[in-house]
């Protein structure tokens, strides 16, 4: 079964958003995803780290990782930060919560993962950091 791995860290900076969407995609093209499939992708690992940077360094100085798996027709993204974390990770998943309705966000950001993805998992602790966890199959019939 061909495997593969890769590790990215990188600033908190938001120029570094479209770098690690990039970069996600092109690990996950070895799958030979649809284009339906590789945008699926890089928006959910996109707005993983959107929310690293925004929320969870609140825009100040830290570092955020990729991990990226890939297992057969299986990719897993982890995406990390060291940030504040979340008090209430079932809160924060709630479609249309946000804590900054006034930086006019719509709370839609892990939908959005839940939507693209098969699998999203969220693991946080106020104070240290959150890892958001993401898989995708590729089913035959959808390739
Ligand atoms: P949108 O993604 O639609 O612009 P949003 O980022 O507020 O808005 P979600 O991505 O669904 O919405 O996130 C919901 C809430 O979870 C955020 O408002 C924030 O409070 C919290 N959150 C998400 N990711 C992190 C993180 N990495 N660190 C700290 N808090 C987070
Ligand atoms: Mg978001």
């Amino acid at each position: 079964m061909f495997k593969n791995q890769m590790h990215l860290q990188f600033s908190s900076l938001s120029q570094n958003e479209a770098f690690a969407r990039s970069v996600a995609g092109a690990f996950f093209s070895q799958l030979n995803p649809t284009l339906e499939q590789l945008t699926d992708v890089r928006t959910a690992v996109s707005e993983a780290v959107t929310n690293a940077i925004i929320h969870g360094y609140r825009n100040r100085e830290g570092l955020v990782t990729l991990e990226g798996y890939i297992n057969g027709s299986s990719a897993k993204f982890i995406i990390r930060d060291y940030g504040i974390g979340i008090e209430d990770v079932a809160l924060a998943r709630q479609p249309f919560y946000t804590s900054h309705p006034e930086l006019e966000r719509s709370g839609m950001g892990f939908t959005v993962m839940e939507t693209f993805m098969d699998e999203v998992e969220v693991e946080s602790s106020p104070g240290k950091g959150t890892a958001v966890t993401l898989e995708k199959t590729l089913r035959r019939e959808a390739q």
